[in-house]
């Protein structure tokens, strides 16, 4: 281990290239994260309600078989033939296919190579930062997560619990050694991130009797804080809000339409970059 860590040390290149392809091979799972998870949440909710309704009867009217992130086998969303291993390498397939399923021809989204480049481009900025350290280890795993829960947010406005839970133990796991912050700090962190929301959360829906937000803002912020520590927390909140009026407002032109608006993404931008130059931000801020 620590001859590995000294060898990536005096071999940066090396480094950046393990992780760059370490990540482009996250970037194409995430893609599969981020397209099943919603789907198969959906078919455990409908035969949570099913037993629900009926608990005597095992359930028979699934229109599909049960879908998980390893079966099926990853197929073209339009014509089903399945998607061959050399057709499945991060971007360099798209590319090669010109962007076109190698049996129907129908148009690929540019999504998908645009999140395996997105992961590999967020991991090397980590590895940038960070350096061959156990730190480093952290912030790519919160990257992973965090694009993930990015995505999916934007895609259905959910948060699943399975990964803002999962970001929220891995971030007191870790600081339980005290890797970025102290252990009391990070349980701070975490019960501050959620109370600070739920707060605001309950005194809108007080004075509008309107949701602004969900709890799985909360969880997420509650996980970021677990990470980090309470004293991120106004910087994150603050960063995440003025980021989302930019581009809430954008969005809102280009749309011309009210769509509901995901948090989340904000959340976890805002949150990335307190994990990455928090400190210098809040050194230069503090200095004035
Ligand atoms: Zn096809």
């Amino acid at each position: 281990m620590e001859n590995l860590i000294n060898y990536f040390i005096e071999n940066p290149i090396a480094l950046y290239l393990a992780v760059g392809i370490f990540s482009l091979c996250i970037g194409s799972f995430l893609n599969v994260v981020i397209y099943r998870t919603p789907k198969i949440m959906q078919q455990e909710w409908h035969h949570e309600c099913q037993l629900l309704i009926n608990p005597d009867q095992p359930t028979t009217t699934l229109e599909t078989q049960p879908l998980s992130l390893s079966q099926p086998n990853s197929t073209c969303p339009k014509c089903h033939s399945p998607i061959l291993w050399y057709h499945n390498i991060p971007v360099l397939s798209w590319l090669f296919l010109a962007g076109k399923c190698a049996s129907c021809q129908n148009p690929i989204s540019v999504r998908y190579p645009f999140i395996e480049l997105l992961t590999a481009g967020c991991a090397l900025t980590v590895a940038f930062v960070l350096g061959p350290t156990i730190q480093m280890l952290g912030g790519l795993i919160v990257t992973y997560l965090l694009i993930t829960l990015t995505f999916i947010d934007f895609d259905t406005q959910l948060l699943p619990d399975r990964f803002t839970l999962t970001l929220a133990a891995l971030g007191l796991g870790f600081n339980s050694f005290a890797i970025f912050t102290s252990p009391s700090s990070a349980i701070w962190g975490y019960i501050i991130g959620f109370l600070c929301l739920w707060i605001v959360y309950y005194l809108f829906k007080l004075i509008t009797g309107k949701e602004g937000m969900g709890y799985g803002d909360f969880k997420l912020l509650a996980a970021l804080g677990a990470w980090l520590g309470p004293f991120f927390l106004p910087l994150i909140i603050l960063f995440s809000s003025l980021l989302g009026a930019i581009i809430g407002i954008i969005l809102l032109k280009i749309r011309k339409e009210n769509q509901a608006f995901a948090f989340g993404p904000y959340i976890a931008i805002a949150g990335w970059v307190a994990l990455l130059w928090g400190k210098p931000i809040m050194n230069f801020y503090l200095g004035y």
